[in-house]
């Protein structure tokens, strides 16, 4: 374990993947599951606060920093723990890469989650926001969250219905009091991909939806389809300097959808209708690169807000303001952000 390591290192910048957040006031970094649960429960302890930070791509920062302990969960592993004819089980160290992982179960023929490839961050922190794409979300093939109970002060394997899985949320998005040290996740023992469900991927495959495709093909078809949006990270490319999503799409009554007019939406089975925020953005008057100071919406992807380098989070928080207040006037459509904002609000 290290602790208060030198002045930039300090500064959550260099831990974010909008390279935007002042400075903690210490930083700890675990490499071993047990360093990182002794960390939080000496915080807990000593009532410190504490910041949780694995791959740093679904939060927003304050320019102030954070003036607590920040702990940087640095874990590694990947274990098949079990096999049944229901799958096999396979056990993700909190801090592994989610897309390393993604990449090992789709070179060992494991099948259902080759859709969510190229997503940054770690795999422990995929159930934290339900992570989803293409059609894909961990929900789907989450058995077990291993996690530390700081309130209790306990471990605890979770159930996916304790998880409390829904749209980008569960019972630990918004709530410090989980610590994930590990994810135990069921594939099926396939060399072809769970059925396509996203039309715009079956279109990109030849395929149907409801097809299989090969592991392979599904995993690079969705990498291409990410890298034309800016959704991998490039770190020469500022369009991807982002959280990704800044906005979740909106989810309204279908009393209140119809009286919006026409537009692209999908209807959900509990009568609700989801509207792409994307939309809403662009048909408010904020096009694909808009900018603020040293901002701006990515110019491959309307929902992304990029630092263009010169940025700060003051100015990206302005920017999301402007875009969520014009939709609202525009459409009487409230937009939430996707990411955890720390230290600061919109
Ligand atoms: C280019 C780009 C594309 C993206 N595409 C997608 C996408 O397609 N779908 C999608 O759902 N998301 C997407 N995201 C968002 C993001 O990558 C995911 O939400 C990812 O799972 C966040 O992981 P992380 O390790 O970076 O989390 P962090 O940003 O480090 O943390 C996010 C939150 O989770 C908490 N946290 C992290 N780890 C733990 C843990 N072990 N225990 C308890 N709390 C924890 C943190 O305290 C923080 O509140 C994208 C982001 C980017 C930058």
């Amino acid at each position: 374990m290290t602790d208060t390591p030198s002045a930039p290192e300090r500064f959550l910048s260099a831990y974010t993947t909008l390279r935007l957040g002042g400075p903690a006031g210490t930083v700890t970094t675990a490499v071993h599951t047990d360093e990182a649960v002794e960390t939080v429960r000496a915080a807990a302890a000593a009532g410190r606060r504490l910041l949780v930070l694995a791959g740093g791509s679904n939060v927003v920062i304050g320019d102030d920093g954070f003036d607590g302990e920040v702990l940087l969960l640095r874990t590694h592993g990947i274990e098949v723990t079990g096999e049944n004819a229901s799958g096999v089980l396979v056990r993700v160290a909190a801090g592994e890469s989610w897309d390393d992982f993604v990449s090992y179960a789709v070179t060992n023929g494991l099948s259902g989650v080759e859709c969510l490839s190229g997503i940054p961050g770690a795999a422990g922190s995929t159930p934290i926001q339900n992570v989803g794409a293409y059609g894909q979300e961990v929900a789907h093939t989450i058995e077990a969250v291993h996690a530390y109970d700081r309130r209790a002060g306990e471990t605890r394997v979770m159930s996916p219905a304790e998880c409390r899985f829904g749209y980008r949320t569960s019972v630990f998005k918004h709530d410090d009091r989980y610590l994930v040290t590990a994810v135990d996740f069921r594939l099926a023992r396939s060399g072809e991909s769970a059925p396509i469900r996203y039309a715009e991927l079956a279109r990109s495959l030849g395929a149907s939806a409801g097809d299989r495709v090969p592991l392979q093909q599904a995993r690079e078809t969705v990498l291409k389809l990410r890298a034309g949006k800016g959704m991998v990270l490039d770190p020469e490319d500022r369009d991807t300097w982002s959280v990704g999503s800044f906005f979740t799409n909106p989810v309204v009554s279908a009393a209140f959808f119809a009286t919006l007019g026409e537009m692209p939406h999908w209807p959900a089975a509990d009568g609700t209708v989801k509207i792409p925020a994307a939309w809403l953005i662009e048909n408010a008057g904020f096009p694909k690169g808009f900018a603020g100071a040293g901002v701006a919406i990515s110019g491959k992807h309307t929902l992304a807000l990029t630092n263009r380098g010169t940025g700060t989070t003051a100015a990206l928080l302005d920017l999301a303001r402007t875009i969520r207040d014009g939709v609202r006037s525009r459409f009487g459509v409230e937009l939430h952000p996707e990411p955890v904002l720390v230290g600061c609000e919109l």
